[in-house]
């Protein structure tokens, strides 16, 4: 969103020449939201310094002394936790920074690497400054995420939260067969998609139509939604 104020006034800002890099963006909180997502996922959330929602399906917390913890999605307290994203966040459709010129970000890479996707001429120019610099390797995708979000739909709405144990041991079998790479990156556009389609249609029905992009409501049409 900030890179759609950007461009909106970028002919008024009298630059030479702008470069824009992106990262993938979702899910963002307010503070008190911050607060008790920390509270109720981080065993320390006072001394949280970083936080992350990795392709393991884990969120990994950094902690002052250095030190990382994870905790499994599957272990979030959903049913706490719905009300802490924004209102924007909940009724965006721009998760893969559409107005950048270069994004980079780890949502369609394998674990440890990051995904960059260069959208033009500006992007490659950047890209190319720093190439030799990098190892890189081409994309790739293993699994299935129709059914991971089919179920994610239900799940989130019902505030479905598991203990503990269950999903650490769910986080291990998604990992192992769960979707990999560009499936992971559909997996993650998909479910944030059908989750913020019905927000907007539950809190601004009247705009729903105008709002939500035609490439969303192709994504959004695959799935199986609640009637209201
Ligand atoms: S999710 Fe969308 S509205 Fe929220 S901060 Fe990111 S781009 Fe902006």
């Amino acid at each position: 969103c900030q890179i759609q104020a950007l461009r909106s006034v970028q002919d008024q800002l009298g630059l030479e020449k702008l470069y824009v890099l992106g990262t993938p963006c979702v899910d963002n909180v307010t503070r008190e939201g911050l607060q008790k997502f920390l509270e109720t996922t981080s065993k320390s959330p006072d001394t949280v310094v970083h936080y992350e929602f990795m392709q393991d399906f884990r969120v990994h917390f950094k902690h002052e002394d250095g030190s990382e913890e994870k905790v499994p999605f599957f272990g979030l307290k959903t049913n706490q936790l719905k009300d802490v994203f924004a209102p924007s966040c909940m009724s965006c459709f721009d998760y893969v920074n559409s107005l950048a010129d270069l994004v980079v970000g780890y949502m369609g890479a394998p674990f440890g690497w990051q995904w960059i996707v260069v959208r033009n001429d500006t992007g490659q120019e950047m890209l190319d400054l720093v190439k030799d610099q990098l190892d890189t390797q081409a994309v790739s995708e293993k699994g299935d995420r129709k059914q991971a979000v089919q179920q994610s739909i239900p799940a989130y709405d019902k505030g479905v939260t598991l203990p503990m144990w269950a999903a650490q041991l769910m986080g291990v079998v998604i990992e192992r067969i769960g979707p990999k790479g560009l499936e992971y990156a559909r997996f993650s556009i998909d479910s944030h998609f059908t989750r913020n389609y019905l927000y907007v249609k539950r809190n601004y029905p009247e705009k729903l139509e105008e709002h939500v992009p035609e490439f969303a409501k192709r994504i959004v049409e695959q799935y199986e939604l609640p009637e209201n």
